[in-house]
């Protein structure tokens, strides 16, 4: 059994369709990319998953259970954690307080203690600026930080909106490696990317959006040697 799967997931803002009928799903373990263009839906996606908005049609079973209709906190709650496009660290807190808000429904001290030093042998940078606060970063290492919050949580599923979005090209080579270790560590991820190479070189599996429909899905290797996405995503 998957642990996410959208089952022709619709989604209108007003009279607009942005999302309409979306299938996919994410095993446990996996991660699975969502790449398209501006304003294929990837993000509506991602908002439909976090009930942020809510489907229209369709269902959205997690771990069994449809939470199409269930609040963002008790899909938080469940295990699902966001990082959202535009990162949304606590500017005013430390890197070290931004941290202990991811862990802030665990009362497991002794772990959470233990995965804040996790973070910081995974992100390096963060362990040197931990008294800093969040706002004084530069924007790779709000990203790393906002990962790094979202992972604190202990999600049973990782969604991130465009990590790559904004970052010189030396810093987005930084977060895939990142996310790369992540994967490799068993976190299951969604991934929805503009950069649709790197994302596809990371991930076991792919999916397609356009005008808010899945147009091609596959193994991510697969979908690397595809000529249309290496036409239209490719730059190729
Ligand atoms: P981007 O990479 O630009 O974020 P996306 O693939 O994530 O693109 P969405 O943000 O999901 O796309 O947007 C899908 C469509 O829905 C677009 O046409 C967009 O203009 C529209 N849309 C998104 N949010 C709203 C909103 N709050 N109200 C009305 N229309 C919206």
């Amino acid at each position: 059994m998957s642990l996410l799967k959208l089952e022709d997931v619709q989604v209108s803002y007003g009279g607009i369709r942005a999302v309409k009928g979306v299938s996919l799903h994410v095993d446990e373990g996996e991660l699975v990319c969502l790449i398209g263009a501006n304003g294929a839906g990837k993000t509506t996606t991602l908002k439909a998953i976090t009930g942020l908005v809510h489907a229209a049609a369709g269902k959205v079973m997690y771990a069994g259970t449809d939470i199409a209709r269930d609040k963002p906190y008790e899909i938080a709650r469940r295990g699902l954690a966001l990082v959202p496009e535009g990162r949304g660290v606590f500017p005013q807190l430390t890197i070290q307080e931004n941290l202990a808000m991811g862990a802030y429904s665990r009362d497991d001290r002794a772990a959470v203690a233990a995965d804040e030093e996790r973070m910081f042998a995974l992100f390096p940078r963060l362990k040197e600026r931990a008294k800093q606060t969040a706002g004084t970063l530069s924007g790779g290492e709000q990203q790393m930080l906002a990962i790094g919050r979202a992972l604190m949580s202990r999600p049973r599923l990782l969604l991130l909106d465009e990590p790559s979005m904004g970052l010189a090209p030396l810093m987005v080579e930084k977060i895939f490696e990142v996310i790369r270790g992540v994967a490799t560590e068993g976190v299951t991820m969604l991934l929805v990317e503009q950069n649709a190479r790197l994302a596809l070189e990371a991930s076991h599996r792919g999916y397609v959006l356009e005008g808010g429909l899945v147009t091609l899905e596959g193994e991510a290797k697969s979908l690397l040697g595809n000529p249309q996405v290496r036409q239209a995503y490719l730059g190729e």
